[in-house]
């Protein structure tokens, strides 16, 4: 190998020497969980959430409920049925189980309850989203 020869191996490897360091330095630094140094920058934002729908809140339907039987709130309680949604964009108006027609106000039934009616503004485990 001449001189010329030589300083091309040399400039090559050293190229390649390198890149394989910063992999090495990268892929450590995502094994524990870290930008590494050059790549770190200010989080990006979160996108803002859909705007939700406007609900009533506080939606009385009790004197519809008044004579629900133990099993009727087993049911209930069995899937988390709560008077006042906490997940945003989901109640019982945009549920494709909900019946606004067969209780006055903000009252409707839910297929999935024998007895009774919900809030519209309430929410249980099995809401699925009204298509249509
Ligand atoms: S399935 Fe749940 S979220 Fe949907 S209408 Fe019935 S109670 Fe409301």
């Amino acid at each position: 190998m001449n001189d010329n020869g030589r300083r091309q191996f040399i400039a090559k490897f050293g190229i390649l020497s390198l890149s394989a360091l910063s992999a090495t330095t990268l892929l450590q630094a995502c094994a524990n969980g870290e930008a590494p140094a050059e790549t770190k920058s200010s989080p990006s934002p979160k996108p803002a959430p859909a705007a939700a729908e406007e609900v009533a809140e506080n939606i009385d339907c009790s004197t519809y409920n008044e004579n629900l039987s133990p099993t009727d709130l087993k049911t209930r309680e069995s899937l988390g049925y709560i008077e006042q949604s906490e997940t945003a964009d989901q109640n019982c108006s945009n549920c494709r189980f909900y019946n606004p027609a067969k209780f006055k106000g903000d009252c409707g039934a839910c297929q999935l309850f024998a007895n009774g009616a919900v809030a519209s503004g309430a929410w249980c485990k099995t809401w699925a989203v009204k298509e249509g």
